[in-house]
């Protein structure tokens, strides 16, 4: 009886170690790369509301979808956008210099006070199209530009004319008032962004780089501010994208005996096919904390609820937890692990007819840590009891270099965030897609993937879908924000 209430009396100051460990690290837990940023003296654009949702409106009508089959786009569209371009931005155009690269992309030039020190601005200026019978679900037509009382409609209000046209009128601004920046100011206007950006911001990057051009920082598309998305945080949060993950597709080939469906042999090329696929499945991927994941987490920490700080302080005893409840929605799934989605997969012609051979084609983005060839030799082994062939298909890179979430850079960006946007938590995030400012990782270091505008929830459905619009106040805020950080270039 004694010795059974001795080992309760232990077990019970054990539990109580236990509970004041975890009350003293969710505490006196400090986020590991907290910024202590604060906000700037705001810099007032007098900008032309009313032209610049105008010019925005008017950018949208240009249908710049391209291909690199140039028999299957509207090549007139991406001239038409230049000379918009140059009409309705004459300051810009009368004092920045001008390059066309490979017909459509542009780069300008708009020489600082500092010869040595450059910052990139970009954003692409063609789009995606809409899925074939999407169109009769919008509720203005994709390329009509329409404003509303609150917002301008159509594909790239979001991704990314919003952002480009945003940059224009910042800088148009400030040439007329006569400012010269500290920095050389470049911006790169690429044309195939949504294909990969070979012909666009590859080249221009390539160009920097042979006129030895020392770039600080590259502001790129990426995250956005979210409002209602990161779940128990109330704050919107504005995502800045200081590494992005990497993209291979690998192919599965299985080859059968093929024939008559009316005598099948065991061995069958689909269903070795389907069997691979299902066991991929089961991901031979690890879910991780780190890196920029590692980042957002320590960062969004002090504004969620107790229980949530409690975990994340103690990853020690709750990463399993956290973890698993992060693979359980895609989106946070995708900042945790390399993900696997099979896209195409062909085999057959005729229902009486086994195949020979049947593929499927899986899209693979790959979590930092990981490369391509790390990956295609994981499914190689996963799969080595499979009756399959693995091949890498098309292009594909490593994730990103990271970029320092301690830099000056980095903290210019934030401090603008906080002048532009009070009470928004700005954090570094990782992109689970890709972007154009990947070319720019062997001229510059500090490359951000932000752009500054606030999105809900809902709104996240509306990019590269139906009824892509922004809010004609986010979009003055973003020129209001791109003014602001010219001015505050250091
Ligand atoms: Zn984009």
């Amino acid at each position: 009886m004694k010795k059974c209430r001795k080992g309760l009396c232990i077990a019970f100051s054990g539990i109580l170690l236990l509970v004041a460990i975890l009350l003293v690290r969710t505490f006196m837990f400090v986020p590991k790369y907290e910024t202590k940023a604060t906000s700037l003296e705001r810099q007032n654009a007098q900008i032309d509301e009313d032209k610049a949702i105008s010019d925005l409106s008017e950018a949208i009508k240009y249908k710049t979808v391209y291909d690199y089959d140039n028999s299957k786009v509207d090549t007139n569209a991406f001239l038409q956008m230049h000379s918009f371009i140059d009409k309705s931005f004459p300051n810009l155009t009368r004092s920045l210099e001008k390059q066309v690269i490979n017909k459509y992309s542009l780069l300008y030039k708009w020489q600082g006070q500092e010869d040595d020190d450059a910052i990139v601005l970009m954003a692409h200026m063609d789009v995606v199209g809409g899925e074939t019978g999407s169109e009769s679900d919008w509720d203005y037509p994709m390329f009509s530009g329409q404003v509303t009382d609150d917002y301008i409609y159509g594909r790239g209000t979001l991704d990314i004319k919003g952002q480009l046209i945003g940059i224009l009128e910042s800088i148009d601004q400030l040439v007329k008032e006569g400012y010269v920046p500290k920095k050389t100011i470049y911006i790169a206007i690429g044309h195939d962004e949504e294909l990969g950006g070979n012909e666009g911001n590859k080249v221009i990057a390539e160009k920097l780089k042979e006129q030895g051009v020392k770039v600080d920082m590259v502001l790129d598309e990426g995250g956005y501010i979210v409002k209602g998305v990161v779940p128990k945080v109330d704050l919107p949060v504005a995502l800045v994208g200081i590494e992005e993950k990497g993209y291979v597709s690998l192919k599965l080939t299985a080859q059968g005996k093929g024939g008559h469906s009316s005598m099948p042999d065991k061995e069958m090329a689909i269903n070795d096919i389907a069997s691979a696929l299902d066991k991929l499945k089961d991901s031979p991927f690890d879910a991780k904390i780190d890196g920029p994941t590692k980042e957002f987490l320590n960062n969004v920490e002090p504004k969620m609820p107790f229980i949530s700080r409690l975990a994340i302080s103690n990853q020690w005893l709750f990463k399993p937890i956290i973890l698993n409840m992060l693979s359980n929605s895609p989106s946070s799934n995708a900042i945790i692990r390399t993900t696997i989605a099979p896209t195409i997969i062909s085999g057959g012609v005729k229902d009486n007819v086994i195949p020979q051979t049947c593929e499927a084609i899986i899209n693979f983005r790959i979590f930092p840590g990981e490369t391509v060839d790390s990956v295609r030799e994981k499914v190689e082994e996963y799969l080595k009891n499979e009756n399959v062939k693995v091949d890498i298909v098309g292009s594909s890179w490593n994730p990103s270099k990271a970029s320092n979430s301690n830099s000056d850079e980095y903290k210019e960006v934030e401090q603008v965030v906080n002048t532009i946007f009070p009470d928004t938590l700005v954090s570094p995030y990782l992109v689970v897609g890709c972007t154009d400012s990947r070319y720019y990782q062997n001229i510059c270091d500090e490359i951000f993937r932000f752009t500054p505008v606030v999105l809900e929830k809902e709104d996240l459905n509306r990019l590269h879908g139906v009824n892509e619009r922004i809010s004609k106040k986010g979009y003055i805020d973003m020129i209001q924000y791109y003014y602001q950080l010219v001015k505050g270039l250091k």
